[in-house]
């Protein structure tokens, strides 16, 4: 179980990419990173919420300074977001349902489950990271038991997307508390946390993980959502 101990987990920030076919249409003042959400909103969503019509979707998010664990600078606009499971495995979805009510705990923020996935913020589902196994320059091998994508407008500082990834064969002989811990710090990056330094008291350090969601977390989450 030591071994453990000593793997790496990896937040992968992917900037939005907007240079689609229709790229010449993004010289508009307006936010165009949008995809095709707008699209699919309207063909198919006569339940839409109507809360992004109270905001300007252009408005910039304020992001604050000093926050007990870092952040990346980013985050939802609203406070509802809405996760989708898309892996089967059961030891996984148990992980991701535990650290989505570990979050709801800090109760600032509401992750929902939805069944639809073309409307969820945020996709919880596996894969096998090992193809991105990599020497870390120390001498061992590193593993990563799971990564978190994320797209968002870099105008706005808004997340659009998320895909929370672990990994069951890395996490398939842990304990579900353990793959919970996981599970809450790859939610962690989906919210807009960042790495913490090894020596804080976070779920957010990126190896060694020996503690689910900490009172600095909380904090941190309700300085970036309040
Ligand atoms: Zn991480």
């Amino acid at each position: 179980m030591r071994r453990y101990f000593l793997l790496l987990l990896t937040l992968i920030t992917v900037g939005l990419i907007t240079q689609s076919a229709s790229a010449d249409d993004n010289n508009s003042s307006l936010p165009t990173n949008y995809f095709n959400q707008d699209a699919e909103d309207a063909s198919s969503n006569d339940f839409s919420f109507n809360d992004s019509d109270q905001t300007p979707n252009n408005q910039k998010l304020a992001i604050p300074q000093n926050t007990p664990t870092p952040l990346e600078g980013i985050r939802w606009r609203k406070r509802t977001i809405l996760i989708y499971m898309r892996t089967t495995d059961p030891q996984l979805k148990a992980a991701f349902r535990s650290a989505v009510k570990k979050w709801n705990q800090v109760k600032v923020i509401k992750i929902k489950w939805t069944k639809n996935e073309d409307k969820a913020n945020i996709i919880a589902t596996d894969s096998d990271l090992s193809a991105h196994t990599s020497n870390n320059g120390v001498g061992y091998q590193t593993a990563q038991l799971g990564e978190t994508k994320t797209e968002y407008n870099p105008d706005t500082h808004e997340l659009q997307k998320a895909t929370s990834i672990l990994d069951p064969y890395q996490l398939d002989y842990t304990n579900p508390n353990f793959r919970s811990e996981v599970a809450q710090h790859e939610l962690g990056h989906a919210l807009g946390l960042a790495h913490a330094p090894e020596y804080e008291h976070s779920v957010m350090v990126p190896r060694n993980i020996r503690n689910g969601i900490t009172k600095q977390d909380r904090k941190s989450i309700r300085l970036l959502y309040q």
